[in-house]
């Protein structure tokens, strides 16, 4: 077994990543696919929101990129899913782009970290922050796929070249394999013409990319972090749950079409 590594990514700020990632992970762990929940952004929204406590002795990622710490030191296991584990981040993360910056290996730190656990699970999800730094760096770097979370709003797709820039800029320097991993509509209302039309646009732009399963907008999507739960041990009746399992499905059927992982043209 080789892990399946998709960074989630989307410079753009609140478009659905961490929930993206978070209740992904959840409904893989939950279909008995053992996942690694790699929680790359500082704001440690992902560590959270499957109740991982920050405690300030709590090692992170930042000491897995920065000290070169064994990952298997960091990672804890789920409190109530025994297919997931989490490796948490912490504030403290903010720095490690400032003190690695005059790394030889900077970018591919991550990489190099996860190569010692690949093995040992199927499927590890990377929460990105929003931002195109050296940390997003290193998880495109060290991951076979990008899942771009898109959020059904104005200006949608604004930002979408940059990050598909990005993309490329690590496949010819870092990892060739990369390859976009699909598009998931966020933040879904069927009922604004909006969202059908930004809906219309990532299917002209990414083609089968595009996940069938759309996420809609579902205040229990929102509620569920503040109880440190993902949607599916929060309220597993609702859409919101439901959908996220569905992406899980897609994602499983893929990774069996694929078992390889190697990717095509990122457009
Ligand atoms: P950031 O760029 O800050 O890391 P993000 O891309 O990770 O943000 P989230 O934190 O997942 O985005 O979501 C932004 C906000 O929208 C959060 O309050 C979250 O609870 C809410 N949210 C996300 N998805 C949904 C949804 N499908 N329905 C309702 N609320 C949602
Ligand atoms: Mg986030």
């Amino acid at each position: 077994m080789t892990a399946r590594v998709i960074a989630i990514a989307n410079q753009k700020g609140g478009v659905g990543k961490t929930t993206t990632a978070v209740n992904l992970a959840a409904s893989l762990a939950i279909s008995e696919r053992k996942t690694l929940l790699v929680d790359a952004d500082p704001q440690a929204n992902a560590t959270s929101g499957v109740g991982v406590g920050k405690e300030v002795d709590r090692p992170s990622l930042y000491d897995v990129l920065v000290d070169g710490r064994d990952p298997r030191e960091v990672i804890v296991p789920d409190r109530e899913l025994p297919y997931l584990w989490t490796l948490p981040s912490s504030q403290d993360l903010v720095g490690a782009e400032i003190e690695l910056v005059n790394a030889a290996d900077r970018e591919t730190r991550l990489c190099e970290a996860l190569r010692g656990v690949v093995e040992e699970y199927e499927f590890i999800l990377i929460d990105c922050p929003p931002s195109l730094g050296l940390t997003t760096l290193n998880v495109l770097t060290a991951a076979k796929g990008v899942l771009i979370p898109i959020q059904c709003e104005y200006y949608a797709l604004e930002g979408i070249s940059q990050l598909l820039n990005t993309v490329r800029l690590v496949q010819q320097n870092f990892n060739p394999d990369l390859a976009i991993e699909g598009v998931l509509l966020t933040m879904y209302d069927a009922r604004l013409n909006l969202c059908r039309q930004v809906a219309q646009e990532a299917k002209e732009y990414f083609g089968a990319k595009v996940f069938r399963t759309v996420i809609p907008r579902n205040v229990r999507l929102a509620e569920a972090p503040s109880f440190g739960k993902p949607i599916l041990l929060y309220d597993v009746q609702s859409v919101g749950a439901k959908s996220y399992l569905s992406v899980a499905q897609e994602l499983v059927r893929r990774r069996e079409s694929d078992p390889v992982g190697v990717g095509g043209d990122p457009s």
